[in-house]
């Protein structure tokens, strides 16, 4: 069925912003949920053309990307980076699109390590432009990086990124960003089956004996575009089965409450990976993360429909009493559980796409 560009690009209207209740303590949601993790989305674009995100046919040419004046500045996201911190994030994550393809990236991120000085401060990206500016992320503040990588074979890489990308300079970025220190690496491998599913142990294999960590997530129903079956989906428990039989495993504690993998170490000492189970053992109660989009929107999940639009509080004026209280209630209000109720039936809802709220 051809698919409308324009239906996809216009969004339902935007949710209405809950009033704020008097609290004390931690900003908790209506599952108890704790605030604590921010990802911000700073470009709506991406050089690659994965299916499962960006599929070709759909973002094509003549795709109507954001223009720029309703792109978040950087001063925009600082500001409102820093009311989420007051609020208890502790975490952020800059993603897209591709953030490496945002103008002066590492100026954002010396601009967010200034404010926001105890920050763990990480980032998503597709590799392609790492070689580049891995040294200039890390000068600037940058913690740590994560790197999407769905396959070592290049020409299924190349097929899989639509953009006839050549793995090799991925894996130069990877490398260059652990020469700046931007340590230790994850490496996020999305597992679909009959497409790159065959492609689990040898990523397993190279990537061992290196401090990276590879994780292994579930091809999930991200978006509207991306055509997500069940029987798409290689179980979590799978791919240990198949990396434990040639290189034992065994499972390790997780480093935080909340953390997103479930994490196996290699029985031989050559280091770990991380599996995500998104589908098979969703983790929605543990989940206290927000999100904001490239224009401006605050969305309390991966699957929302719709967002909470804070860009128009702030460029209304707004002081930060207004939209303290908005990001107070916007969290107070979440009641988001998505992969714990998913079905074929939600999986064919309309739902934000990823490359304007990150992953
Ligand atoms: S489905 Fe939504 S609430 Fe559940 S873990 Fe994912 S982002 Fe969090």
């Amino acid at each position: 069925m051809a698919r409308s560009v324009i239906a996809l690009r216009s969004e339902p209207a935007a949710l209405a912003i809950p009033a704020a209740r008097a609290h004390e303590g931690p900003l908790a949601d209506t599952r108890g949920r704790v605030l604590h993790d921010l990802r911000i989305s700073v470009t709506d674009r991406c050089n690659f053309r994965c299916t499962y995100c960006m599929p070709k046919d759909v973002f094509g040419p003549d795709y109507p990307f954001l223009p720029h004046a309703e792109v978040l500045t950087f001063e925009e996201i600082v500001r409102v980076a820093t009311l989420f911190a007051r609020h208890g994030v502790r975490k952020i994550r800059l993603t897209g699109g591709e953030p490496l393809l945002r103008k002066d990236i590492d100026r954002l991120v010396a601009q967010l390590r200034k404010a926001l000085p105890h920050v763990d401060l990480t980032l998503t990206t597709n590799g392609s432009a790492l070689k580049a500016q891995a040294a200039a992320l890390a000068a600037a503040g940058l913690d740590r990086i994560t790197v999407s990588l769905d396959s070592l074979d290049d020409a299924i890489f190349r097929r899989m990124n639509d953009a006839d990308f050549p793995v090799a300079r991925v894996l130069e970025g990877i490398e260059a960003a652990a020469r700046a220190g931007l340590s230790p690496i994850k490496i996020n491998m999305v597992v679909k089956r009959a497409v790159n599913d065959d492609q689990v142990l040898d990523m397993a294999r190279h990537f061992r004996g290196s401090s990276h960590v590879v994780r292994f997530i579930e091809f999930m129903d991200v978006g509207s575009t991306n055509g997500w079956r069940m029987d798409d989906v290689v179980p979590s428990a799978e791919i240990v089965r198949r990396i434990s039989a040639r290189h034992p495993l065994v499972a390790a504690q997780a480093t935080y409450d909340g953390e997103v993998a479930q994490r196996w170490r290699y029985a031989d000492g050559a280091g770990e990976i991380g599996v995500i189970s998104s589908v098979t053992q969703a983790f929605c109660s543990s989940c206290t993360r927000a999100r904001l989009s490239t224009h401006g929107h605050v969305y309390t999940c991966l699957f929302s429909q719709s967002g909470y639009d804070l860009k128009a509080l702030l460029r209304s004026g707004a002081g930060d009493a207004e939209l303290d209280a908005a990001l107070t209630g916007i969290w107070q209000a979440r009641a988001d559980r998505y992969s714990e109720i998913r079905t074929a039936e939600t999986a064919r809802a309309r739902k934000v796409e990823m490359s304007f709220i990150g992953g």
